[in-house]
C-alpha cells in the first residue's frame, strides 16, 4: 500500500516528466518503420498472417465477431450508465473515458510495433471497450481529484487504495482472456493477443499517465471548493473485499497453471502468434474463391448492419429513456451539483448514490438556496412532465408498494393535490424526509401563491429525520435565529459559555457585562429536583364521594397502588405526590413527578393517565373530565408553581465587589439595592404580578430555551424569579445578589434537545443527554440558566440606574436600514425599546 502510495504521489507531483516520458514512447512506438530489419524479422509471422485473415473471413467466425462486438457496446453501455451511480456525472464520465480513451491510443500505438497496417485490427476498439475498466478511472477520478490535503497525497492515498486491486484484476483478465489464445481459433487467438495488450496498456496508464494527468487537471481547477475525501468517496468504497480479492487471487493461480502447462514446451516454432495464423486459414481451391467473396460480403454486411442497429438503439435509449439527473452548476466553485432526479427519487437508485447526493447537497449548497429544479421552466421539468404517468397508474403504484419512491415529484404532487396523499403524510409515503419538505414547500407555495417567500426560507442541510415524529409536523423549512455567547460564567467553580438564541439586540451583550462582573469569584448555585406536574380534572357524582374519593387517596397504602401504575409507564418517572385541589364535586389531581433528564411533560401526562386508569377501578363514578386540569400549571401564569415549585427549583448567589459595581457597572451597591427594591419588588406587588419580582428573567430563559432545545413556551413558568439584593461587605460597598427560580422547567433528553444545533448547544455546556445519575444534566442545566438570569438581571440593574438602557438598545437593538427608511417615507416617531 505504502509503494503504491508512493508512486501515485510521484506521479501526482511529477506530473510533466510522466506525461512527456510516456507521450514520448508513444511518439517512439508509432514512428517504427515496419519495413526494416530486425523488426520485419520479428513479425514476419504476423504480417502473413493478416491477409490471410482477411481473406478466409467465413460466416461462422462473422458471426462470432458479431457478437463479441455486440457484447462490447453493451458491456461499455452498461458501464457508462454505471458511472452515473458513482457520483458527478459530468466529472466522472469525462474522467473514465479520458483514461479509456488514452489507454486505447497507446494500446494502438504499440499494437502497430506487430500489425503492419492498423486496418487489420478493426477489432481494437470493440475489444477495447470490452476489457477496458471505464469505472475504475472514474472511482480514482472522484478519490484522486476531491480528496483533502495537498494534490500528491490526495492522489497517492487514491491510488494506494486503487492499485493492487487494478493489478490483481489485470493478471486475472490477461490470464482470463490469455485462455483464448490457446483456443485454436486463429481469429480468437489474434484477438485475445490483442486483449491481453490492451489490458496490460490500460493497468500502466491507470498507474502512471492517468493519475499525473488528473493531477494536472486538479492544479488548473485549484480555485474549486476543497472537500474532504471522506465526505464524498469513503475509503471503505474503495477499499477492495478481501473475499473476493482471494478469490481473483486463486483464480489467477489456476489460470497461470493453464497457460504454464499449454504453453510449455512451445510447440510452435516462430512464435505464439506464427503458428496460429497457419496455412490452414488459406484458400486451397479456386473455386470456392467467389463464394467465398459472397459468403464475405454477406457476413460483413450483416456485421455492420447489426452493429449499427444495436448502437443507434443504445443511443437513442441512452438520450430519451435513461434515468437523468439534473445537475446545476455552481459558477463560484465550478462544481457540479446534483439538485434532484427528475424520473426516480435519488435514493432509489441505491445506497451509493443515496450517500453520493446527500453528501454533494451537504457539501456544495451549504447555506444557499436551491432552485426547485422541477419548477423552474429552464430546467428539464418539460421533459419530466412529458412522461408523467397517469393519475389511475400513479395511485395503483402508490396503493401496491404503500410509498411513492418510485414516483417523479410531479406525480407525487398530482396525488397530493388529488387528495390520495395528506400533505402531513409526504416524508413517510416517500421515505425521505427532505424530499417530502421540498415537495410540501412546492405545494403550499402554489396553493397560497407564496413561492417566492418559501424560496426565502431556508430548508436544506437539516437533519429532518429528527423531526419527524418529535419536534414539528407540515414542515416546509426552518427559522434561523442568531446564536451568541455570554461568558465565560463561573458556575459553581467552573467558567462556562453560555449558548444563547435572540433577535434582541444588546441582550448578549448585557448578559455578558453581568458575567464579567461576576467574574471569577463566580456564581454559587443549589438546585432542587421539584418534578414534573400534570392534574387533571375528575368529576365525581357529588361533594361526599368526591370527599371520599380524596380521602383515598391520601392513604398511603392507596397511594402506592396509585404510584405503582405511574411508575410503571416509565423507567425514569417517579410519582412523588398527588397533590388534591378540591372544587365542588370537581377535583384536581396534581400529579408530581421526577423525570430523570427530561423535562417531563409526555412522562408524567402518560404516567397520570395510568394513574387514573387504575383510581376509576376504585371510583367508577369518577368522570375523566380533562387529563390537563390547568391545575398542574403548564405554559400559563399560576402561583401554584410560584408556591410549590415546578421541574427544578433554583437559587443562585454571588457578591460584586464594589470595585467591579464601580469600574463595570458604573453605580455603587446602595444605588443599585435600592432600585432593585423599588422595581423588582415593590412594582411589581404593585402590578399583582405572580413570580415577576425580577427585571427581565425571561429575556434570559427564553434565549436559553431556543438555543438548547426547551419547550419555548415554557418561559411563562420557567421565567418566575425573584431577584433580590442587598447592601453588604466590610464597608457595606459590596453587593449581595440571589435569584430564586422555583419553577424552571428544562430537560436534556427528549423533546428539541435531539436536534442537532441544540444538542451541540448542550454540548458546549457539557449536559447533552443523560447524566451519569438520574436529573444530573438537567440539574445542572437549571443552574446554568439561574446564574445566567442573575447575570442579565445585575447587568440591566446597572443600566437602569445609569440610564444606559435606551442608549444600549438604540446602539445595539435597531437597525440602522430599517430606522432610516420607516422614519423618512413614513414619517413614524421612533418606538421606545422595550424594557
Ligand atoms: P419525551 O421525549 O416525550 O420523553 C422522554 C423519553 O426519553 C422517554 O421515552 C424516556 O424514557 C426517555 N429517556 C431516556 N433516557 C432518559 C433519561 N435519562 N431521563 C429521562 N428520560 C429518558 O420528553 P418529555 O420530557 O416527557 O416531554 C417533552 C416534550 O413534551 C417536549 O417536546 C414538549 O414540547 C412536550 N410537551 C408535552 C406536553 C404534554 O402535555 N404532553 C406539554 C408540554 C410540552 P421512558 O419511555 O422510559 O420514559
Amino acid at each position: 500500500m505504502k509503494v503504491w502510495g508512493a508512486h501515485g504521489e510521484f506521479c501526482a507531483r511529477h506530473q510533466w516528466e510522466v506525461i512527456v516520458a510516456t507521450l514520448a514512447l508513444l511518439a517512439c512506438a508509432a514512428s517504427v518503420d515496419h519495413g526494416s530489419g530486425a523488426r520485419v524479422q520479428r513479425c514476419a509471422g504476423w504480417a502473413r498472417a493478416c491477409p490471410g485473415l482477411e481473406a478466409e473471413y467465413q460466416a461462422a467466425d462473422a458471426v462470432v465477431m458479431t457478437f463479441v462486438r455486440c457484447a462490447a457496446l453493451l458491456y461499455a453501455y452498461y458501464q457508462v450508465s454505471n458511472l452515473q451511480k458513482i457520483a458527478s456525472k459530468y466529472l466522472l464520465i469525462i474522467a473514465g473515458l479520458f483514461s479509456t480513451f488514452a489507454s486505447f491510443i497507446f494500446t494502438s500505438a504499440l499494437a502497430s510495433l506487430f500489425w503492419s497496417e492498423l486496418a487489420s485490427i478493426k477489432d481494437a476498439p470493440f475489444l477495447f471497450l470490452l476489457v477496458a475498466d471505464v469505472a475504475r478511472g472514474a472511482r480514482m477520478a472522484k478519490a484522486g481529484w476531491c480528496a483533502g490535503e495537498d494534490q500528491g497525497k490526495r492522489v497517492g492515498k487514491a491510488l494506494s487504495l486503487l492499485g493492487p486491486t487494478a493489478t490483481l484484476d489485470t493478471m486475472l483478465a490477461v490470464l482470463l482472456v490469455g485462455v483464448g489464445g490457446l483456443s485454436g481459433v486463429p481469429r480468437l487467438e489474434h484477438l485475445c493477443t490483442f486483449a491481453c495488450l490492451a489490458l496490460l496498456v490500460d493497468y500502466l496508464v491507470f498507474v502512471t499517465f492517468y493519475p499525473a494527468c488528473l493531477s494536472l487537471v486538479a492544479d488548473f481547477a485549484s480555485g474549486r471548493k476543497e472537500i474532504a475525501p471522506d465526505s464524498l468517496f469513503s475509503e471503505a468504497e474503495l477499499r477492495p473485499n478481501p473475499v473476493v480479492q482471494r478469490v481473483k487471487m486463486i483464480m489467477a493461480a489456476g489460470l497461470l497453471c493453464v497457460h504454464l502447462t499449454s504453453r510449455w514446451p512451445w510447440t510452435r516454432d516462430s512464435g505464439i502468434f506464427e503458428g496460429a495464423l497457419s496455412d490452414d486459414m488459406k484458400p486451397t481451391n479456386q473455386d470456392n474463391v467467389l463464394f467465398h467473396s459472397y459468403v464475405k460480403w454477406f457476413s460483413v454486411s450483416a456485421d455492420y448492419i447489426v452493429i449499427a442497429t444495436l448502437l443507434c438503439a443504445l443511443i437513442i435509449k441512452f438520450v430519451f429513456f435513461e434515468e437523468q439527473k439534473n445537475w446545476i452548476i455552481d459558477m463560484n466553485d465550478m462544481t457540479v451539483k446534483e439538485v434532484v432526479q427528475n424520473d426516480k427519487p435519488v435514493f432509489s437508485i441505491g445506497e451509493e448514490a443515496k450517500s453520493d447526493f446527500c453528501t454533494q447537497t451537504d457539501e456544495f449548497v451549504d447555506g444557499e438556496e436551491v432552485e426547485w429544479p422541477v419548477l423552474s421552466p429552464s430546467s428539464s421539468a418539460a421533459k419530466l412532465n412529458a412522461k408523467k404517468r397517469s393519475m389511475a397508474e400513479c395511485l395503483e403504484i402508490y396503493r401496491s408498494e404503500g410509498v411513492c419512491t418510485s414516483l417523479s415529484d410531479e406525480e407525487v404532487v398530482m396525488l397530493v393535490e388529488q387528495s390520495h396523499i395528506p400533505m402531513h403524510r409526504l416524508e413517510t409515503v416517500l421515505c425521505d424526509p427532505l424530499r417530502g419538505v421540498r415537495l410540501r414547500r412546492r405545494i403550499v407555495g402554489a396553493r397560497f401563491q407564496t413561492e417566492s417567500a418559501i424560496k426565502q426560507l431556508s430548508y436544506l442541510n437539516y437533519d429532518y429525520s429528527r423531526v419527524l415524529n418529535a419536534c414539528c409536523e407540515n414542515v416546509i423549512g426552518y427559522v434561523g435565529i442568531p446564536l451568541g455567547y455570554a461568558g465565560p460564567l463561573v458556575v459553581d467553580g467552573k467558567a462556562y459559555m453560555i449558548p444563547m438564541a435572540t433577535t434582541e439586540g444588546a441582550l448578549v451583550a448585557s448578559t455578558n457585562r453581568g458575567a464579567k462582573a461576576i467574574g471569577a469569584r463566580g456564581v454559587t448555585s443549589v438546585v432542587e429536583d421539584v418534578g414534573m406536574t400534570r392534574a387533571p380534572a375528575v368529576k365525581l357524582p357529588n361533594v361526599v364521594r368526591a370527599h371520599e374519593c380524596r380521602q383515598w387517596l391520601d392513604n398511603k397504602e392507596n397511594y402506592a397502588i396509585i404510584k405503582e401504575a405511574f411508575d410503571s409507564t416509565s423507567r425514569f418517572a417517579r410519582l412523588q405526590e398527588v397533590h388534591v385541589g378540591v372544587d365542588g364535586a370537581t377535583l384536581y389531581l396534581r400529579f408530581r413527578a421526577t423525570t430523570g433528564d427530561a423535562m417531563g411533560m409526555n412522562m408524567v401526562s402518560k404516567g397520570a393517565e395510568n394513574a387514573l386508569k387504575l383510581l376509576k377501578n376504585y371510583f367508577p363514578d369518577m368522570e375523566v373530565i380533562s387529563l390537563s386540569g390547568n391545575y398542574c400549571s403548564d405554559k400559563k401564569a399560576a402561583s401554584i408553581n410560584w408556591v410549590k415549585g415546578r421541574g427544578k427549583r433554583v437559587v443562585c448567589e454571588t457578591i460584586i465587589s464594589c470595585e467591579n459595581l464601580r469600574n463595570i457597572f458604573k453605580t455603587d451597591a446602595k444605588t443599585i439595592a435600592r432600585c432593585n427594591k423599588i422595581k423588582n419588588l415593590s412594582g411589581s406587588a404593585l402590578a399583582g404580578s405572580i413570580g415577576g419580582n425580577n427585571a427581565h428573567a425571561a429575556n434570559m430563559v427564553t434565549a436559553i430555551f431556543i438555543a438548547t432545545g426547551q419547550d419555548p413556551a415554557q418561559n411563562v413558568t420557567s421565567s418566575n424569579c425573584s431577584t433580590s439584593m442587598e447592601v453588604c461587605g466590610d464597608n457595606n460597598e459590596d453587593l449581595y445578589v440571589t435569584c430564586t427560580m422555583p419553577s424552571l422547567e428544562v430537560g436534556t433528553v427528549g423533546g428539541g434537545t435531539v436536534l442537532p444545533a441544540q444538542s451541540a448547544c448542550l454540548e458546549i455546556l457539557g449536559v447533552k443527554g443523560a447524566g451519569l445519575r438520574p436529573a444530573e444534566n438537567s440539574a445542572r442545566l437549571a443552574s446554568l440558566i439561574c446564574a445566567t438570569v442573575l447575570a442579565g438581571e445585575l447587568s440591566l440593574m446597572a443600566a437602569l440606574v445609569n440610564s444606559d438602557l435606551v442608549k444600549s438598545h438604540m446602539r445595539h437593538n435597531r437597525s440602522t436600514v430599517n430606522v432610516q427608511s420607516v422614519t423618512k417615507e413614513e414619517g413614524l416617531v421612533l418606538n421606545v425599546p422595550k424594557l
